[in-house]
């Protein structure tokens, strides 16, 4: 979607937003898989509320972008432009134990970054790309820590008021790989309280961390991660694996010789392509187990 109306073109520049035009979202998740749009990169929080006004009363259609590491866009000219987050001046600042950051702030530094001043309990979420804000929507997690865990506040805009808010950790539920955030709230910030530990101690959680990675996934290969939730007591993975559908394709798109639950771009995959493999694999395991998987993978498709 390419923005013309002279509103918003006129505004941008005062609410201090960049606009990139016509960028591939191919190039900007990790799948690698996307059309074209027009990108707004956002510099203040305090411009969202009168941002979204003006695009909702001009009708614009909007999607919010993260890191880009659990998206599978769809193909060609997209009918939303796409908002995102400049990383706030310092990502980070730290009082006692609480890690006050911004939520375009990469979450791998993040862990680093608090590992180093002591503070630790996110070891299992190092190997997770993307953002802070990304991962406080999915409530991300690994090797049995969630980032949910450690939220004293966050800072949303909230859609539905059109107002920024600050929640404290308790108003908020965060579930397996979901949250009772609004789909259309937007993180903006988080104030995580974490647990004192000596540095060398985290570094070598990190560590066992890393390798159970490395020895399971195609971490060289343009994927989005677990593309199914994982069932109720069961494991997506496992049953995929079970029905002998490592290597299984549909065009590039491929389920991982390495791990079962990841789908890797083995070239050009389209997204056609990514969603045929999605709904054959999902239909195959609803045959043999009576499982119905759910995404774990957030598609835009319109
Ligand atoms: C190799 C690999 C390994 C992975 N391993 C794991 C894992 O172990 N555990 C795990 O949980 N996930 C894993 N993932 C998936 C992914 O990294 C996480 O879901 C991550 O938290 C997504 O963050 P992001 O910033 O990239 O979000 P994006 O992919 O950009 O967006 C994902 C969703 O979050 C929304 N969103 C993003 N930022 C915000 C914001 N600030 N406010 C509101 N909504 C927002 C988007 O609109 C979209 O709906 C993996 C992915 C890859 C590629």
């Amino acid at each position: 979607m390419r923005i013309e109306e002279p509103k918003i073109l006129a505004a941008l520049p005062e609410l201090g937003v960049e606009l990139q035009r016509e960028v591939s979202l191919a190039e900007l998740t990790y799948l690698g898989i996307g059309g074209t749009t027009d990108l707004l990169r956002i510099q203040k929080h305090e411009a969202i509320p009168d941002l979204l006004k003006l695009l909702d009363e001009q009708g614009v259609a909007h999607k919010f972008l993260g890191g880009g590491s659990n998206l599978l866009v769809v193909d060609g000219e997209l009918p939303f432009v796409v908002l995102q987050l400049v990383k706030g001046e310092p990502e980070i600042t730290l009082d006692g134990n609480i890690a006050t950051v911004d939520a375009a702030a990469d979450l791998g530094r993040t862990v680093t970054f608090c590992a180093k001043n002591n503070l630790g309990g996110m070891e299992g979420l190092i190997g997770v790309p993307g953002t802070v804000g990304g991962a406080l929507r999915m409530n991300a997690g690994a090797y049995g820590t969630q980032i949910g865990s450690y939220v004293r506040e966050v800072k949303v805009y909230r859609a539905a008021q059109r107002k920024i808010e600050f929640l404290h950790g308790e108003q908020i539920s965060f579930e397996y790989r979901h949250t009772s955030f609004a789909p259309d709230d937007m993180m903006l910030a988080v104030k995580l309280e974490l647990p004192s530990k000596p540095y060398p101690e985290i570094l070598q959680g990190i560590r066992i961390c890393n390798e159970k990675r490395r020895s399971s996934q195609p971490l060289g290969q343009k994927s989005a991660g677990c593309i199914f939730k994982n069932p109720p007591g069961g494991s997506a993975g496992r049953m995929i694996d079970e029905l002998g559908l490592k290597g299984f394709s549909h065009g590039d798109a491929r389920v991982s010789e390495r791990h079962a639950n990841f789908f890797v771009n083995a070239g050009q995959a389209s997204a056609a392509d990514m969603l045929a493999l999605i709904a054959d694999v999902r239909e195959r395991v609803q045959q043999a187990y009576g499982v119905t998987l759910e995404n774990e993978v957030v598609v835009w498709n319109a």
